[in-house]
């Protein structure tokens, strides 16, 4: 509810503001009386934020606990943590570990900045190595591990997948279409451990009708450019997107910033209709939603919380000094809405963490509102 600040109103508001009232606040006759006060509260009564009760009662009033964000995620209290030799308490707030494990013809050197996208050709990241990583970073929490590269390529891919499931954690094997279509028939052969899903990465269209029977679970990313590919490519999934989930991903390319601003830019509109929970918002006060406990590496061994900022170390540092360093001096896991213009904004905690299309397309918001 948006409403005008007066003198009267911003009276009652700073006494709700008070913690110990818990959320309420008397009012004399004269200000029941008043038109504008009356007003407001009819409109607060009409959204369920707030209702009257009479004064005989107050003794016995219903309250209302402020929420407020236990500040756990901070960084002093980790290092307080380290300090006490407490290790476990930071390590499990990773979740997510994203390798890089080679490249491929159909991908691109740019767009892993924007999201998971395989790198064009480059060196093979070794597997003993990846397998020792997954081991130190074990947590109760390290639940999903991705696999990004042609993987046929990969030499002895196949042991590589069984020793991560050995693990028992989600293999997620992304892999662009092209690269799964030239290679169906090797594909078909293999015994894929229970806990491999692959994402098809597709950004042409292409016959549907290589897939639409393979005994695999897998989703789809399609990346999209412009409205025309939206169009062009949602129509040839019609017959498989009931079993399988088919998720559009936009580019940024340097040349279609309109489509940006057309879809994807957010407004009023969307921040108003947006059904977010408490939880969700003070996340969005305290750690970013994107990037908070997942660490990439890439091909040549180096780690990072966020491809875009510094390395935090390489594969054969341990994960928790990685993590910790994150914790301390990082500028990804705890990057939040806290710049200008959105330090000035009545969005700024309802609206996403900043995002790698931000850095991508040079803007500090993605929002026709500042
Ligand atoms: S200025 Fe920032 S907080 Fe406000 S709507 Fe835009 S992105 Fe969101």
């Amino acid at each position: 509810m948006i409403f005008q600040l007066s003198k009267k109103i911003e009276k009652i508001c700073n006494h709700l503001l008070i913690k110990e009232n818990l959320y309420t606040t008397e009012l004399s006759n004269k200000a029941i009386n008043d038109n504008e006060i009356s007003q407001w509260i009819n409109e607060l009564i009409n959204i369920q934020a707030g209702y009257p009760t009479f004064n005989v009662e107050f003794e016995d009033r219903p309250v209302s606990l402020i929420p407020i964000l236990k500040i756990q995620d901070k960084r002093e209290y980790y290092e307080k943590q380290h300090n006490l030799g407490f290790r476990g308490e930071i390590l499990q707030h990773l979740q997510e570990i994203t390798f890089y494990i080679n490249g491929s013809e159909n991908g691109n050197n740019e767009y892993f900045k924007q999201t998971t996208f395989p790198l064009k050709d480059c060196q093979n990241l070794d597997g003993s190595k990846i397998l020792s990583f997954i081991k130190n970073s074990r947590s109760v929490l390290l639940n999903t591990v991705n696999l990004v590269g042609n993987i046929f390529l990969y030499p002895a891919f196949e042991q590589l997948i069984i020793d991560i499931a050995y693990f028992s954690v989600q293999c997620a094997i992304h892999v662009p279409i092209q690269d799964l279509i030239d290679n169906l028939s090797q594909l078909k052969t293999i015994h894929w451990p229970e806990y491999v899903r692959f994402n098809l990465l597709v950004g042409n269209v292409f016959d549907v009708s290589l897939i639409r029977d393979l005994d695999l679970p897998f989703s789809i990313t399609v990346f999209v450019f412009s409205e025309n590919d939206h169009i062009e490519l949602s129509t040839i999934f019609e017959d498989i997107s009931e079993n399988h989930s088919i998720n559009f991903v936009p580019l940024y390319n340097n040349h279609n910033l309109s489509f940006f601003e057309s879809n994807i830019f957010i407004d009023e509109n969307d921040l108003d209709t947006m059904d977010l929970t408490k939880n969700d918002i003070f996340m969005r006060q305290a750690l970013n939603i994107t990037d908070f406990g997942k660490l990439t590496v890439m091909p040549d061994e180096t780690v990072y919380a966020n491809v875009n900022n510094p390395p935090l170390g390489t594969i054969d540092n341990s994960t928790y000094s990685l993590v910790y360093k994150e914790f301390m001096g990082g500028k990804s896991w705890l990057k939040i809405r806290d710049q200008s213009p959105c330090t000035e904004c009545l969005y700024q905690w309802l609206c996403p963490s900043p995002s790698n299309y931000e850095i991508a397309i040079g803007k500090p918001n993605l929002c026709h509102v500042k």
